[in-house]
C-alpha cells in the first residue's frame, strides 16, 4: 500500500480524496495555488505545497510543479480527482517515468478514450452498442451528405477531441449540414486545437445513463450499476440519481454485464464511466470517462462501496475489495450539484459565504470544502458542494431531499439551491419522467 498520496486537485474532491486517505492510514500531501491557501483540504492535509498563482495553467495544470512537489515530499502516488490533469495521458506517463503511481488507468487507455472516434471504435469492437454514424473523421461535405443520408436526419456533428459539450452542432436537413459541419469544425479547432469532427445520428429524446465500471488491474472487472444524469443544462449535469428511474432490473444487469466484460477485455485498470444515451429501450455509447466522476457518491450510497478506497487499492496492486456477486444495490440516491451561481441565469456568483449550514440526519451526505467565512475565488468552476440523499426507495429519497434542501443555508452569495427546491416539487421529476432536454425546456418556460 502507498505511504503518501499527493492530491492534485482542489475543492470538494480534494477533501473527498483526503478523507479516503485518512481512513486508510495513508499520509497526504496537497498542492494548491495561492488562491487556495485557506482551503479546507489544505488545512486538513498532513503537508501542503503551494505550486503557483491562481490561474489553473500555472498551478493545477502545471505538471512540472506537481512532479517536483512529489519529489520534495516523497509522495509515492498521485490522485488527480476529476477535471484538471485527471484525463491527461502525458501526466500519467510522466509520473510513471518518475516511479510515481498515477491513481487511474494507463496513459494508453486515457489516450484511446480521449479521442472520441478511437473510443467509439474501441467500444464497438468490445461489444458495446454505439450511436450509428461515421466510422471516422469527416471533412468533405460530399462525404458528410452521403453519411447523413445513410443514417437519416437529424444528425449531430461532434468534435473528435470534444469535451464539456463544446463543438457540437445538430443538422436537421441536408440544407443545414454543410454549415453545421463548418461551424462545428471551427469551434472544435478554437476550443481544442483540433478541428476534426465526426457525424452521428441525433437522438431526439434520450436519457443520459452511465455505467460505473472498475477494472481490478489484474485482469478482472466489475460494474456498480448505473446513474441517470439526464437533468442537464448546456450539457452540464445538474442532478444525478441511481438507479435510473427508466431501467428495469433485467436491462440494468444486461448493460452492466456488457460493460464489465468490455472493461476486463480491454485490460483496463481503475474507475471508469461508460456514458450512454438511452432511447426506446436501446443504449448508445457516447463516451468513456477514465476517472472518478463528480456524481460518484450516488453509486457509493446505493452500493455502500467507497470508490476512492477501491481506486487506491487497485492502483497499489491489491485488486478490488468486492466481487461482482458481492455487489448489492440498496435503495435510491440523488445528488444535487450546488453551484455558486444565479439559479436562473447561472452566472457565477463568487464572493464570501457569510453563513454556511448543512443539513443532517439519516441518509444525508454533504461533500463540500467551503465553510462560513470562506471566500470563493473567481478562478475555478463554481461547484461549492454536493448534497447526496439516500432512501430505501425513490419516494423516501425525494421526501428526504425536500427536507434537506429546506435545511441547507448558504448566505452571502447566490447558489443553485432554489432551483433544486423547485425541481423537487415538480410532478415530472417526482415521476422520474424526464429526458436530456427536460431541464432546458423547463428553464425556458420559467423565464419571465
Ligand atoms: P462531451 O464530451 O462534450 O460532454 P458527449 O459526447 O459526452 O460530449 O455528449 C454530451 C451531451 O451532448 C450528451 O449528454 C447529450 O446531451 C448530447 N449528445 C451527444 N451526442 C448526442 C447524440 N448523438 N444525440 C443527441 N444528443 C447527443
Amino acid at each position: 500500500m502507498f505511504q503518501k498520496i499527493l492530491i492534485a486537485n482542489r475543492g470538494e474532491i480534494a477533501l473527498r480524496v483526503l478523507r479516503a486517505c485518512k481512513e486508510l492510514g495513508i499520509q497526504t500531501v496537497v498542492v494548491h495555488s495561492t488562491a487556495d491557501a485557506d482551503a479546507m483540504h489544505v488545512r486538513l492535509a498532513d503537508e501542503s505545497v503551494c505550486i503557483g498563482p491562481p490561474a489553473a495553467r500555472d498551478s493545477y495544470l502545471n505538471i512540472h510543479q506537481i512532479v517536483a512537489a512529489c519529489e520534495i515530499t516523497g509522495a509515492d502516488a498521485v490522485h488527480p480527482g476529476y477535471g484538471f490533469l485527471s484525463e491527461n495521458a502525458k501526466f500519467a506517463d510522466i509520473l510513471k517515468a518518475h516511479g510515481i503511481t498515477f491513481i487511474g488507468p494507463s496513459g494508453d487507455h486515457i489516450r484511446i478514450m480521449g479521442d472520441k472516434i478511437e473510443a467509439k471504435r474501441t467500444a464497438k469492437r468490445l461489444g458495446i452498442p454505439v450511436v450509428p454514424g461515421s466510422e471516422g473523421a469527416v471533412s468533405d461535405p460530399a462525404d458528410a451528405r452521403r453519411i447523413a443520408a445513410e443514417i437519416g436526419y437529424p444528425v449531430i456533428i461532434k468534435a473528435t477531441a470534444g469535451g464539456g459539450g463544446r463543438g457540437m452542432k445538430v443538422a436537421r436537413s441536408e440544407e443545414d449540414l454543410v454549415q453545421a459541419l463548418q461551424t462545428a469544425s471551427t469551434e472544435a479547432g478554437a476550443a481544442f486545437g483540433n478541428d476534426e469532427v465526426y457525424i452521428e445520428k441525433y437522438l431526439e429524446k434520450p436519457r443520459h445513463i452511465e455505467v460505473q465500471v472498475f477494472g481490478d488491474g489484474i485482469g478482472g472487472a466489475i460494474h456498480l450499476g448505473e446513474r441517470d444524469c439526464s437533468l442537464q443544462r448546456r450539457h452540464q449535469k445538474v442532478w444525478e440519481e441511481a438507479p435510473s428511474p427508466a431501467l428495469n432490473a433485467e436491462e440494468r444487469e444486461r448493460i452492466g454485464a456488457t460493460c464489465a466484460k468490455a472493461i476486463a477485455d480491454l485490460g483496463y485498470s481503475g474507475a471508469g464511466t461508460i456514458e450512454f444515451l438511452y432511447e426506446n429501450g436501446e443504449f448508445y455509447f457516447i463516451e468513456m470517462n477514465t476517472r472518478l466522476q463528480v456524481e460518484h457518491p450516488v453509486t457509493e450510497a446505493i452500493t455502500g462501496i467507497d470508490l476512492v478506497h477501491e481506486q487506491i487499492r487497485v492502483a497499489s496492486g491489491a485488486g478490488l475489495s468486492v466481487t461482482q456477486d458481492e455487489v448489492r444495490f440498496q435503495g435510491h440516491a440523488i445528488e444535487c450539484r450546488i453551484n455558486a451561481e444565479d439559479p436562473r441565469t447561472f452566472t457565477p456568483s463568487p464572493g464570501t459565504i457569510t453563513h454556511f449550514h448543512t443539513p443532517g440526519g439519516l441518509g444525508i451526505r454533504v461533500d463540500s470544502g467551503v465553510y462560513s467565512g470562506y471566500k470563493i475565488p473567481p478562478y475555478y468552476d463554481s461547484l461549492i458542494g454536493k448534497l447526496i440523499v439516500h432512501g430505501r426507495n425513490r419516494v423516501e429519497c425525494m421526501m428526504r431531499l425536500r427536507r434537506a434542501l429546506d435545511e441547507f443555508v448558504v448566505d452571502g452569495i447566490k447558489t443553485t439551491l432554489p432551483l433544486f427546491r423547485d425541481l423537487v416539487g415538480n410532478p415530472d421529476i417526482a415521476n422520474g419522467d424526464y429526458d436530456i432536454h427536460w431541464l432546458e425546456n423547463y428553464l425556458a418556460d420559467e423565464e419571465p
